[in-house]
């Protein structure tokens, strides 16, 4: 074999002779056990899939960089990444679609994953918001009733619109999303034409140890775009893919894209007096009462080698703090907390945070070990703490949560707030004429497979209520009337 040519090897690193044919008993065989090279090549092969997420199965990822633009915002916060204008730092981000399968197509109404993770020198701080700023419901506790509704139905496998509705029908929590999702935004250009959103309020601290909740907004360079419903409706047969496509060749043409992140502060007291719950995922936070100031820019420049490795393999949690920022009390929050990393536990195994694309850039030390696939980079004997060893890593109390009080009974009770309707109607209202035209037949389309009128009768009221003229166009769409009570109530 010529000498510059690269040999082809096993795992094990053992040149291979024959790629193309398997070590048989003769000619015609049988094929003997004796070939590990083919024993190896099938049992890897069998192995290639792992369990896709349970959630953002399908997605597309890409390398840049984000850049302080903004002094001031280390008055708000003490994260490091945040306390220098034109301090640069590297960065991963995670697009996807929310219900559909790995191979699903791009182009359906859905809310997209927005995930960015941000390798800091203080540890990574993840940020796993999505392109809408508020979701569907506000407890975890209802996470996995309302995914089952939008997977597929447990004995037809087909995607079930009755399960659909008649769980939001009766999560009318859900209506400022839907009204969101089902409007343009609902189906992005390509993920270069959307914003990001945190979603959640969080909590800055900064070096006085003074706290403030925040609200992340990544607003598109690009410009928000959606795509036409008939178009995407074609794209999603002739070409599935064509989101990730999208971002790929925009970047490897050098058209990067970009966002400017933008932050609302809202000073820490009022969380108490606020017209809405802060903590309540289903509400944003009026830019009237608190403006949005720029902090910075985030550029895609670099496309992973290895989708597998780096895309599908990336694990991003909401439970990647860095210090300077933290968890709110918000309940939907507190359960992602948790299940996030879990998730990844499970797909990827517990030391999937030594993996290329989720290792920080900073060293990691800890008392953790072993754990299947551990990568050796623990080496110390001493696996225990507290311990005599002062070269031994040591906590810093510096880095302690930001304390806050807390009061009432230990007990499962709902928000406080059962106003569903008044953020979905402004939103409704701002839209331009043309969109709410659109709006109202997403609506119809979406729910006219709804086989069960009680379920429809009962969403159209949630129409009515965020606004008469949405709810009786949608009821009229469906060639049903907005039930008389609801009518009543509203006129009471
Ligand atoms: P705000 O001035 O706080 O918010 C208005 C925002 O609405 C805009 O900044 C824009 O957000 C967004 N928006 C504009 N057109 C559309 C559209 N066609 N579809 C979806 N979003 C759109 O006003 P209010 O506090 O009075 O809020 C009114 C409504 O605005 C809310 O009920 C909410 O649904 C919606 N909204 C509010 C956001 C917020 O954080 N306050 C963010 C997004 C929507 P952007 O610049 O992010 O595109």
């Amino acid at each position: 074999m010529d000498k510059n040519k690269k040999r082809l090897t096993t795992s094990s690193g053992a040149p291979v002779g024959d790629n193309q044919n398997s070590i048989t008993a003769g000619n015609r065989g049988p094929v003997l056990l004796q070939d590990v090279h083919l024993l190896e090549k099938l049992a890897h092969f069998d192995r290639e899939r792992i369990p896709e997420r349970v959630v953002h199965a399908k997605g597309a990822g890409a390398y840049g960089y984000f850049e302080v633009t903004n002094d001031e915002i280390s008055k708000y916060t003490k994260a490091d990444f945040l306390n220098e204008k034109g301090k640069r730092t590297p960065m991963f981000i995670r697009f996807s679609t929310v219900a559909g399968e790995l191979g699903s197509a791009d182009t359906v109404r859905d809310p997209r994953g927005f995930a960015v993770k941000f390798y800091t020198q203080e540890g990574n701080y993840d940020l796993v918001g999505n392109n809408t700023p508020i979701f569907f419901i506000r407890d975890a506790i209802k996470f996995p009733d309302f995914i089952h509704t939008q997977k597929r139905n447990p004995q037809t496998n087909l995607k079930d619109k009755n399960a659909v509705w008649d769980f939001w029908s009766q999560s009318p929590e859900s209506m400022h999303q839907i009204t969101y999702l089902h409007g343009d935004r609902g189906i992005p250009a390509t993920y270069r034409h959307m914003n990001g959103y945190g979603s959640h309020t969080y909590k800055w601290v900064n070096e006085e140890g003074e706290a403030f909740w925040v609200k992340y907004h990544f607003i598109s360079d690009q410009g928000v775009k959606g795509l036409d419903v008939d178009l995407a409706d074609e794209l999603a047969g002739t070409n599935p893919d064509y989101h990730t496509e999208d971002l790929f060749n925009a970047i490897e043409a050098g058209d990067y894209p970009s966002w400017t992140l933008y932050v609302q502060i809202i000073p820490f007291e009022d969380y108490k007096t606020y017209k809405w719950d802060l903590f309540d995922v289903t509400k944003t936070v009026s830019q009237k009462d608190y403006p949005r100031i720029e902090v910075g820019k985030m550029v895609l420049n670099r496309n992973p080698q290895n989708y597998f490795a780096e895309v599908e393999q990336a694990a991003l949690s909401p439970a990647h703090f860095v210090p300077g920022i933290e968890a709110s009390p918000d309940k939907m929050l507190q359960g992602r907390l948790f299940s996030y990393s879990d998730t990844q536990r499970y797909r990827l195994g517990v030391n999937h945070e030594q993996l290329p694309v989720n290792r920080p850039i900073v060293e990691t030390n800890n008392y953790q070990r072993a754990g299947a696939m551990q990568y050796g980079q623990q080496v110390s004997p001493i696996n225990y703490e507290p311990n005599r060893y002062d070269e031994e890593p040591k906590e810093d109390s510096s880095v302690d949560i930001n304390p806050f009080e807390v009061e009432g009974q230990a007990d499962s009770v709902p928000y406080d707030s059962s106003d569903h309707y008044t953020q979905a109607g402004d939103l409704y209202r701002l839209m331009s004429h043309d969109e709410q035209d659109r709006l109202v037949q997403n609506f119809v389309d979406h729910m006219k497979p709804v086989t069960i009128d009680e379920i429809k009768l009962r969403q159209i009221g949630h129409f009515y209520k965020a606004d008469p003229d949405l709810g009786t166009r949608v009821a009229e769409g469906l060639g049903l009337e907005v039930p008389a009570e609801i009518k009543n109530e509203a006129t009471e």
